[in-house]
C-alpha cells in the first residue's frame, strides 16, 4: 500500500516552520552563550590568597565581594567602600534601567557577615560602587561617605541627611583607629569616544536620583583614592584605573587595593603611568589586584572574567593579565595577591 505523501504546499509549509524553529533555537542558544557565560579572570591562580584559618585579636581583616566592593574591620570598627552587590544583566545595562536588587544586598551583606558599618565609601558614583550603597547605609547605620553625586544617589533613595557626609578632597575622616584620606583623581579614560562620553562625560548628579534609571545616569562625580592609615599598617585603595600625576606622592602604603578595570584595553603608555602613579609612587610590598572580575557574572561562588560577548569584541582581559604577569616578573619585591570571595583575610 502506498505511503501517505502530504500536499507539496503543506510540507513546504512545514520546512518553513520547523526552519524558522531552528534558527531562532540557534540564534537565541548564540545569544545567551555569548552574553551568559564567562571566561576565566584576568588573574593568576597563584596569587589567590586562602581564607583566614584563624583570626587574631586587633587583627585588621579585609573581605572582598568583587569589583572594588571590600570590607575593613579591626574588631571594634567596620567599614566598607562601594557596598556593590546588584549585578543587573548587559541588556538592561545597555538597553534597561537599573535599581539596587534588595536580596543580592541581603545575601551580599550577609556573606560578609556585616550588619553595622561605620561608613560606605563609593569610590565614585559609577552604579557598579555607589548605586546600593544608601540601602547599606540605611540597613547599617553607617554614614554615606563621597561626592556630592554620591550624596544625591543617597537623597533619591531616601537616605536621611544626618546620614549623608560630602567629603573634601585630601581631608582626613577618623573612623575608629582608621583615617581614611581621600585624594581626588582621574576616572579610567575609556578609549572609545562614544563610551567616555556617555560614562564620563557632563560628570555630576546635580539632583536626587531615584531609581530604576538608565545605568548611565549613575554619572562618575568625583573618582576618589582612599588611603587609610591605621595603627597596624597603612594601605590604598584604588577603585578606577585612573591617576594625577603626582597627587599620590605624599602618600605611603604598605598595601596597594589596583583597581584595573579596562585596563586591558588601553595603550601600554597609558597602563606604564597608571602604575608609576599608583605603585612606584606610594611604595607598597603587597599589591592586591581589584576590580578585574565580570560586572555581570554571578556574585556567588567563583570569579569570572568578562562574558564572551564581550570578549569577541575586546582583547582586554588578555592584556590585562600579560602587563599584571610583566609587572609580577620586574618587581619581586611585591608580592601579588588577590582576595577570596567573602572569606576574611588578615590584613595586618
Ligand atoms: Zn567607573
Amino acid at each position: 500500500m502506498p505511503g501517505y505523501h502530504p500536499p507539496v504546499r503543506s510540507r513546504i509549509t512545514h520546512l518553513i516552520f520547523f526552519g524558522v524553529a531552528a534558527l531562532f533555537g540557534v540564534v537565541t542558544a548564540a545569544a545567551a552563550f555569548l552574553l551568559n557565560t564567562y571566561r576565566a579572570p584576568p588573574v593568576d591562580p597563584d596569587w589567590a590568597l586562602p581564607p583566614a584559618q584563624s583570626i587574631p585579636a586587633e587583627a585588621v581583616t579585609v573581605r572582598y565581594t568583587g569589583t572594588a566592593t571590600l570590607v575593613f574591620s579591626d574588631g571594634e570598627t567596620s567599614w566598607m567602600t562601594d557596598g556593590w552587590f546588584s549585578r543587573p544583566g548587559p541588556l538592561r545595562i545597555f538597553f534597561g534601567k537599573i535599581e539596587p536588587d534588595l536580596d543580592a544586598i541581603t545575601r551580599g551583606l550577609e556573606r560578609n557577615e556585616v550588619d553595622e558599618l561605620a561608613a560606605v565609601f563609593p569610590l565614585h558614583s559609577h552604579y557598579d560602587h555607589a548605586m546600593d550603597a544608601p540601602e547599606v547605609a540605611k540597613r547599617t547605620g553607617a554614614l554615606l561617605l563621597g561626592s556630592e553625586s554620591t550624596a544625591n544617589i543617597g537623597r533619591g533613595w531616601g537616605l536621611p541627611e544626618d546620614q549623608i557626609r560630602v567629603v573634601t578632597n585630601g581631608e582626613p575622616i577618623a573612623l575608629g583607629k582608621f583615617t581614611l584620606t581621600p585624594i581626588e583623581l582621574r576616572h579610567f579614560q575609556f578609549p572609545d569616544p562614544d563610551m567616555a562620553e556617555r560614562a564620563l562625560g557632563d560628570p555630576d548628579i546635580k539632583a536626587p536620583l531615584t531609581p530604576p534609571v538608565g545605568a548611565f545616569d549613575y554619572k562618575v562625580g568625583k573618582a576618589y583614592a582612599l588611603h587609610v592609615a591605621h595603627p597596624k599598617g597603612t594601605w590604598l585603595i584604588l577603585g578606577s584605573a585612573g591617576f594625577v600625576e603626582g597627587a599620590l606622592e605624599p602618600y605611603d602604603a604598605d598595601v596597594v587595593f589596583l583597581g584595573v578595570g579596562a585596563l586591558g584595553s588601553q595603550t601600554d603608555a597609558y597602563r606604564e603611568t597608571y602604575w608609576r602613579e599608583s605603585i612606584d609612587s606610594t611604595n607598597p610590598s603587597r599589591v592586591i589586584p581589584i576590580h578585574w572580575d565580570s560586572l555581570t557574572g554571578p556574585i556567588e561562588g567563583p570569579f569570572t572574567g568578562m562574558v564572551r560577548g564581550a570578549a569577541l569584541l575586546s582583547k582586554g582581559d588578555d592584556e590585562l593579565l600579560q602587563f599584571l604577569k610583566a609587572k609580577e616578573a620586574a618587581n619581586p619585591e611585591i608580592q601579588f595577591l588577590t582576595l577570596p570571595r567573602y572569606a576574611p583575610v588578615v590584613l595586618f
